[in-house]
């Protein structure tokens, strides 16, 4: 079942969403050359639960070990946060956060570099950031899920990248995943249509080389299966008749893209 979402339940969202947007602006302080992933991992715990009522979501989900996921270069998704992963110059990192409050989750990735980087490393984070833009615009009412899929490959299409089919987004609210899957292909016109009220996690996955992953003996780690970088982008997205609101801008619900109609 695909459930819909009123404007004050987008509201809660958003607020929950606020600190991540949040979160993400403090980050280049802290992804830097001789940093740990466990130090991240620390600092963006504090950060959340310094908000009263907040909780690091994916911190126990289906017995993650970190409170947020950071994946270096290769590393697609659920990295796990490590004392030992010390970031250099160059690299590129993940994070992926989500937050809970009153009882509804949010969810929002993007990868940041460490210091200066360039070369394929610089094209693909911006690509990556592109095409969410895109599929986002794509999420409006009367649109289909494949319409979002779709706008990703557009985005995608001529730049040589990869786009990792295998993960996928998915609606959020009242649980981190719900339905529908939110995949990073598809064709216009196809998939679930977009209602007034559903709200969708949208997150691009590319690859420098292979689309094709593979998963870590740790059981959490995804890598790209040829060990070119990766990079992640994802919004929480709200779709309402006035267009894509986007949940998980440090703004919250009162600076969102569009009006909480009826929200009381
Ligand atoms: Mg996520
Ligand atoms: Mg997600």
């Amino acid at each position: 079942m695909i459930n819909l979402r009123t404007a004050t339940e987008m509201d809660t969202i958003a607020h929950a969403g606020s600190i991540i947007g949040k979160l993400f602006e403090e980050m280049p302080t802290h992804v830097q050359p001789g940093v740990s992933t466990a130090e991240i991992d620390r600092f963006a715990e504090d950060f959340i639960v310094g908000h009263d009522g907040a909780t690091a979501a994916f911190k126990g989900l289906y017995g993650f070990p970190g409170s947020v996921c950071i994946s270096v270069n290769e590393e697609v998704v659920h990295g796990i946060p490590s004392e030992h992963r010390i970031l250099d110059q160059g690299d590129i990192v993940s994070i992926d956060v989500g937050v809970m409050m009153d009882g509804w989750y949010s969810d929002s990735a993007r990868t940041f570099a460490v210091g200066e980087v360039k070369g394929v490393a610089t094209t693909l984070m911006a690509v990556t950031e592109e095409a969410l833009a895109a599929s986002i615009e794509a999420a409006v009412p009367g649109n289909h899920v494949g319409d979002i899929g779709a706008a990703v490959m557009k985005a995608v299409d001529g730049t040589g990248y990869g786009i990792i089919r295998e993960l996928v987004g998915h609606g959020v609210g009242r649980d981190l995943h719900e339905e529908p899957q939110v995949p990073n292909i598809g064709r216009v016109g196809h998939g679930p249509l977009l209602r007034e009220g559903m709200v969708l996690a949208i997150e691009p996955m590319l690859s420098a080389g292979t689309p094709r992953i593979k998963t870590l003996e740790d059981g959490w780690t995804v890598i790209t299966a040829d060990r070119s970088l990766s990079a992640h982008f994802e919004h929480t997205v709200g779709i309402t008749k006035d267009g894509p609101r986007i949940l998980t801008s440090a703004e919250g619900p009162v600076g969102a893209a569009t009006p909480a109609s009826g929200a009381g």
